[in-house]
This record gives C-alpha cells, sequence and structure tokens, in this order.
C-alpha cells in the first residue's frame, strides 16, 4: 500500500468487501510492475490519489461474484482491465475507438484512480490505482473490467497483457496501422516500446529503429525485431536528422514509448512529410508538448494510443490465444521474478532501467 508520492510501498493488512452488484472478487495471482505505477509514484504526484494500492498488470482467478454476475464463476482465470468495456456507451458502440464511457479514467483520470473502492486499512478507505490494484491479494473490480481467458494460461506471463505488451503491440498494429514493407522507429525500449518493436514486425515492417538512451535494452529489441539500434546520446545532432538521412528523409511510422514530451516531439519530427504518422504511447500528463505546425501541415498525422486501441473485454482472451498459440512473445519480457514482499525492490530495478519486466507472484 502506498500512502503517499515518492514514499517506499508498505505491506500492510486490508479488508477487501464481498463484491456488490456487477462486481467480481478476484485472488490476484501474478502481476507485472509497470512504468505508470512508478509514473504516479513519482512524477504524477497528484497528493488527492493517495492512500492506494497500485498495480494494474495482473492476473488472477475468481473468489466470487456478486449479485447480477452470469458470465464469471469461482475459479474463472481472469486478467483485470485497466480500461473497461462496458458494450453499451456511445464509444463501446463505435468501432473506432477502444475508450469506454464508463471506465474511472472518466471521471477520476487527475487521480488516477478509482475512489468506489471495496478496500479499507482500519476503516479508512484506500483508494483503487487505475481501478484495478493488482499489489494485492485480493482485488473487486467490477465486471466490465475483467477479462476471462482460457483455462490453460500461465497467468504468472499472461498477466502482461493487462497492460504494456498489449500496449505496445497495439498502438503498432492497431493506432499506427504499420503495413507491410515500412520503414519504424520505436522510442523506449521498456516492455511498452519491445511490444511496439514486435508489433512493427508482425505487421511486416522492413526495418524497424530502436531508439533509447540505454544501450542495454538494444540486445532484447533485437529479440523482438529490431533490425538498427540508435542511442540519441552518441550523436551530436538531433536523432531525428540522423534517422532523416539514414531513410532518405524518415521513417514511415513513429512510436514514443518513454512518456516523455521531448521525445514525443522527436518523434514527430523523425517522420517523413507527407504520409508518417508518430503515435503516443508514454504516459505524462504533468507537461505540455510542442510541435512546429509545419510539421502537420506537411502531412504528418500525430495520433495516441490509449491500451493499443484494443477494445478491452473483448481483445484480451484473444491476446492470450495469440500467445498460447506462438503469434506474440511473452516470455521474453521477464527478466525478474519476486515475491509482492519485494515489490520496492522491482520499483527500484526498473528505476534504474535494470528490467525489462519484473512478474511479482502474489499468490499460488
Ligand atoms: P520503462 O521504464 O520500462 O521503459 C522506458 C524506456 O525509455 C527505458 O528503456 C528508458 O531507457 C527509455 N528512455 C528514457 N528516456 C529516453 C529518451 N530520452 N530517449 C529514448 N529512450 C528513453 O517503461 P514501460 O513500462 O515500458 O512504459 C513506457 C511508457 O508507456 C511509460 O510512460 C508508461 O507510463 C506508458 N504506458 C502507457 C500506456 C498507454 O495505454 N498509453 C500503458 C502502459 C504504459
Ligand atoms: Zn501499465
Amino acid at each position: 500500500m502506498l500512502n503517499q508520492p515518492t514514499a517506499a510501498l508498505m505491506m500492510e493488512e486490508i479488508e477487501v468487501a464481498p463484491p456488490q452488484e456487477g462486481e467480481i472478487r478476484i485472488k490476484v495471482v501474478a502481476t507485472g510492475v509497470c512504468h505508470t505505477d512508478l509514473y504516479h509514484l513519482f512524477e504524477g504526484k497528484d497528493k488527492r490519489g493517495f492512500p492506494t494500492v497500485l498495480g494494474h498488470e495482473g492476473a488472477g482467478v475468481v473468489e466470487s461474484v456478486g449479485p447480477g454476475v452470469t458470465d464469471f464463476k469461482p475459479g474463472d482465470k481472469v486478467i483485470p482491465l485497466f480500461l473497461s468495456q462496458c458494450g453499451e456507451c456511445k464509444f463501446c458502440k463505435c468501432p473506432k475507438t477502444n475508450l469506454c464511457d464508463r471506465n474511472w479514467s472518466s471521471k477520476y483520470h487527475d487521480i488516477m484512480s478509482d475512489p468506489t473502492t471495496r478496500f479499507t486499512c482500519r476503516d479508512r478507505p484506500i483508494l483503487q490505482f487505475m481501478g484495478t490494484s493488482t499489489f494485492s491479494e485480493y482485488t473487486v473490480i467490477n465486471q466490465i473490467a475483467v477479462a476471462k481467458i482460457d483455462d490453460d494460461a500461465p497467468l504468472e506471463r499472461v498477466c502482461l497483457l493487462g497492460c504494456g505488451i498489449s500496449t505496445g503491440y497495439g498502438a503498432a498494429v492497431n493506432t499506427a496501422g504499420v503495413t507491410p514493407g515500412s520503414v519504424c522507429a520505436v522510442f523506449g525500449l521498456g516492455a511498452v516500446g519491445l511490444a511496439a518493436v514486435m508489433g512493427c514486425k508482425n505487421a511486416g515492417a522492413s526495418r524497424i529503429f530502436a531508439v533509447d538512451i540505454n544501450e542495454q535494452k538494444f540486445e532484447k529489441a533485437k529479440v523482438f525485431g529490431a533490425t538498427d539500434f540508435l542511442n540519441p546520446k552518441a550523436y551530436n545532432k538531433p536523432i531525428s536528422e540522423v534517422l532523416a538521412e539514414m531513410t532518405n528523409g524518415g521513417v514511415d511510422f513513429s512510436l514514443e514509448c518513454v512518456g516523455n514530451t521531448e521525445v514525443m516531439r522527436t518523434a514527430l519530427e523523425s517522420c517523413v512529410k507527407g504520409w508518417g504518422v508518430s503515435v503516443l504511447v508514454g504516459w505524462t500528463d504533468v507537461k505540455d508538448f510542442s510541435a512546429r505546425p509545419i510539421q502537420l501541415i506537411s502531412g504528418k498525422t500525430w495520433k495516441g494510443s490509449l491500451f493499443g486501441g484494443f477494445k478491452s473485454k473483448d481483445s484480451v482472451p484473444n491476446l492470450v490465444c495469440d500467445y498460447m498459440t506462438g503469434k506474440i512473445k511473452l516470455d521474453e519480457f521477464i527478466t525478474h521474478k519476486m515475491s509482492l514482499e519485494q515489490v520496492n525492490d522491482a520499483i527500484n530495478l526498473m528505476k534504474t532501467g535494470q528490467c525489462i519486466r519484473c512478474i511479482l507472484n502474489i499468490s499460488k
């Protein structure tokens, strides 16, 4: 549990109330640690978002269901979704978007949490981070934000489909719409960026530039299909110029997977005029971004992507199947495994760039 921004997470005994109408209580089995957890800890820092239980990239088993829940039963394997799919709002009904109006983020975007929580600690309510809170043995979530998955799915791996991998992969295949033979650049090679590399590769890109200031990430990027590796710090001119020279004018698709407004600008500037598409995937909401209007006037498109553009409840079970049939990789993202007690060590590994994904084993 986390009481205030920038502090260490504390192990606390909390009460997890039974599920109410339409809700499901989930026994969390495993969870990844994503940079968005770190963002809330160190960068976002909106004090109203605390105390909270972090974690949003988990998988588990249904423990009990509330009244009116018919699609889930105790024992079902599930993945909690930080982006819901109610199926009824105007956004869910529209094929152009994966946003759902009933998601916590429609109302509580600033605090990054759902205040209608079933968590209490010594009678004090505890916020539910991104509506999920997977750094907990149990959590309660509305059925519109839970995906039922294959009974044979290994939970300690497919948990990654609850956020990072679906996000990066979908940003390439759905939002950018990477085309066969195209040239792509991915900025930031954490799990999200590496999944974007995998998406570019699966979509048939002929050349994939992997860009990161931490060169230790390049080896993994190769595993996922990157063909060229660039460290912006190794050049004495902007990396957008380096890319323009290497590609005869710029890349067809660029994806920003860092969460840095300067890199967002660079990613846009790295695209070719006329048809280049740049996608914002990295998460930040504390600074404005900027670019010269000519960048867009010259025919480039600047887009953003939440959860890879996937309609969550429909798509996550299919992505689990894609993993089980070998269409997408997951194992290669996992560099560390720890217990929930070691969560602060896991956060430190990510903060210092030493891991791709650390999986926390929560319960058997
Ligand atoms: P991560 O910390 O594991 O990876 C970030 C990578 O960016 C690191 O390899 C780091 O070395 C690199 N980097 C830092 N500064 C850079 C720079 N100036 N130029 C190039 N590379 C640089 O993080 P992650 O878990 O992969 O998440 C990446 C981003 O995606 C975060 O901002 C996260 O909040 C965001 N995110 C967005 C969504 C969404 O739906 N849009 C979902 C999940 C995560
Ligand atoms: Zn995440």
